[in-house]
């Protein structure tokens, strides 16, 4: 939930393209892969920025959120790229009365034909989670982290409680910052009704879910580059866990009783230690 003054339309487009070259830098967005999308319910101008307006049927109706508005990557854009033309690689969206159209705009720059293929686990969330809290700001993005995403391959740390004990004891932050610990959804068909609906279950109880052998999805009511940084946390925690596979497992991690003093001592509520 953010409150005034409230980010313009500048600042978000700013903000996307550095949480974007920075997914990229941490090497979790390689070509085309990943996407991000926010949702606002201030009203910002958009016609200088987009001026190309035209109708767009939603992936489910979401009559709650008439007005809010969206910016949504484009298909097939990289995210490396929206920091140096943001109009050529993002769209936005304003949601019509009713929930089941919107108005989509565009720019005449625009390197994309529809918005990218995860509007739809994009859009649910972003209204399951809106309507569950009333936030009135909503990040979310899609990457490809290359060590959490290989370690989802590897059957053990497809249990959550597995993976979660064995990912969140390299460094103190880690519980800090993802004190739900990270969500795990077997492998979905990328765009598919079943990802969309896991997602949106998932995401209720954790900040960040890993789809298996595919990438991760986090959310931030915060910033979008907040919800940037919980994917880096969960890479660097796999990191961690994959120097230490590929050491030998010399590595002690924190101990379940330092991690439970960590939790103490910063007032967190963990379940995971
Ligand atoms: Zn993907």
């Amino acid at each position: 939930m953010l409150s005034e003054p409230y980010p313009q339309l500048d600042d978000l487009l700013t903000m996307m393209g550095e949480a974007g070259r920075h997914l990229a830098d941490i090497e979790a967005s390689e070509g085309a892969a990943g996407n991000i999308s926010v949702a606002l319910r201030w009203p910002v101008e958009l016609r200088t920025k987009f001026p190309v307006i035209g109708e767009i049927e939603l992936p489910q109706p979401v009559p709650e959120l008439s007005g809010a508005t969206f910016l949504v990557s484009g298909s097939g854009r990289r995210l490396r790229e929206i920091i140096d033309e943001p109009t050529a690689n993002l769209a936005a969206i304003v949601i019509n009365d009713g929930g089941l159209t919107g108005k989509l705009y565009t720019s005449f720059q625009r390197r994309f034909e529809r918005v990218t293929s995860e509007f739809n686990s994009h859009l649910a969330v972003h209204y399951d989670q809106m309507l569950a809290t009333g936030t009135n700001f909503h990040a979310v993005i899609h990457a490809q982290p290359m060590h959490v995403t290989f370690l989802s391959h590897v059957p053990r740390y497809q249990d959550e409680a597995y993976l979660n004990t064995h990912l969140l004891r390299w460094q103190p932050e880690t519980i800090i910052n993802l004190p739900e610990g990270i969500g795990f959804i077997p492998f979905r068909i990328p765009g598919s009704p079943a990802l969309m609906a896991a997602n949106v279950d998932c995401l209720r109880q954790h900040r960040i879910v890993i789809w298996a052998k595919h990438g991760v999805m986090a959310r931030s009511d915060v910033s979008v580059k907040r919800a940037a940084d919980r994917v880096e946390y969960a890479e660097t925690a796999a990191k961690y866990e994959y120097l230490n596979l590929a050491a030998g497992e010399i590595g002690e991690g924190l101990s379940a009783d330092d991690i439970r003093r960590i939790c103490t001592t910063f007032n967190i509520k963990q379940t995971i230690f």
